[in-house]
């Protein structure tokens, strides 16, 4: 997988505190948005976060490209509706070699269940191509690709949203792989605007507690979770 932040809004953090500033300031954005530098930025918005006033900080927009993930992952990723999404097309790009797959971790490490995994999808490459050599159009010949078929994606969500996704998508409950590319794609976004995802991660981050319940993943430590993500 390859996760990049291709662009994002400039000065994320000046415009959101500008914003945030507009509210009780009796001037126009503009001029509060000139004479605002950074350590007043982020104090403003650790402030106005901190009160749970969060809509400020959909001014700032953040887009990645999410290269060589599987169906299976964007299929999960494009549930979350405050996006914009565009996707490599199974209609016009052909499938035609094993390397075009995502092997997870626990099948790649079991030498039998690799060997069945591997076999499926050889046999379903053969199927695939089959189809193609009938002349069946790949639009219709892709029905039998499966989850793990490799994509590429590229997605823009506000901070706002951000911030939601990766609490539910940094959390150990969510499956590997998302987890993994939400994982750094907070890191990245922490590098370009730290004050609007400080604390961000899964929720016990922020909460403290596991929201989870019974659903709470016996490994699961939150004050080593906590550690690792507050120092992304
Ligand atoms: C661990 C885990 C397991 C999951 N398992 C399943 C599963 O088995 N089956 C399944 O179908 N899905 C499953 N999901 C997906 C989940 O149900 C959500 O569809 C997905 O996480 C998107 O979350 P969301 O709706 O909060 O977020 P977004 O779509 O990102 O929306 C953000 C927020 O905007 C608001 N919002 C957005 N649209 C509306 C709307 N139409 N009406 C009102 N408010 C809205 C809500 O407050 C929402 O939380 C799972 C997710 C996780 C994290």
């Amino acid at each position: 997988m390859k996760v990049k932040l291709l662009c994002y809004t400039p000065d994320p953090e000046r415009v959101c505190a500008a914003a945030a500033l507009t509210s009780p300031g009796s001037g126009g954005t503009s001029e509060i948005f000139e004479s605002l530098d950074l350590e007043k930025a982020r104090k403003t918005l650790k402030r106005i976060m901190g009160y749970g006033h969060v809509s400020v900080i959909e001014h700032a927009n953040f887009t990645f490209s999410l290269e060589e993930v599987s169906r299976a992952l964007t299929h999960q990723l494009v549930r979350h509706r405050i996006a914009s999404y565009t996707q490599q097309s199974q209609r016009y790009v052909t499938y035609d070699t094993l390397q075009e797959y995502v092997t997870p971790p626990s099948i790649a490490e079991k030498p039998e269940a690799k060997k069945i995994f591997d076999e499926t999808l050889e046999n379903i490459s053969k199927t695939y191509q089959k189809l193609l050599d009938l002349g069946i159009h790949k639009e219709d010949a892709r029905y039998i690709l499966p989850n793990a078929a490799k994509t590429n994606i590229i997605v823009t969500m506000n901070a706002r949203e951000l911030r939601h996704f990766f609490n539910l998508r940094c959390c150990a409950r969510t499956q590997w792989e998302l987890r993994e590319v939400a994982t750094e794609m907070l890191r990245q976004v922490k590098k370009v605007a730290p004050s609007i995802f400080e604390n961000a991660g899964p929720n016990c981050v922020e909460l403290e507690f596991c929201p989870e319940g019974k659903l709470k993943p016996p490994e699961c430590n939150i004050e080593e979770i906590k550690a690792r993500f507050r120092s992304l």
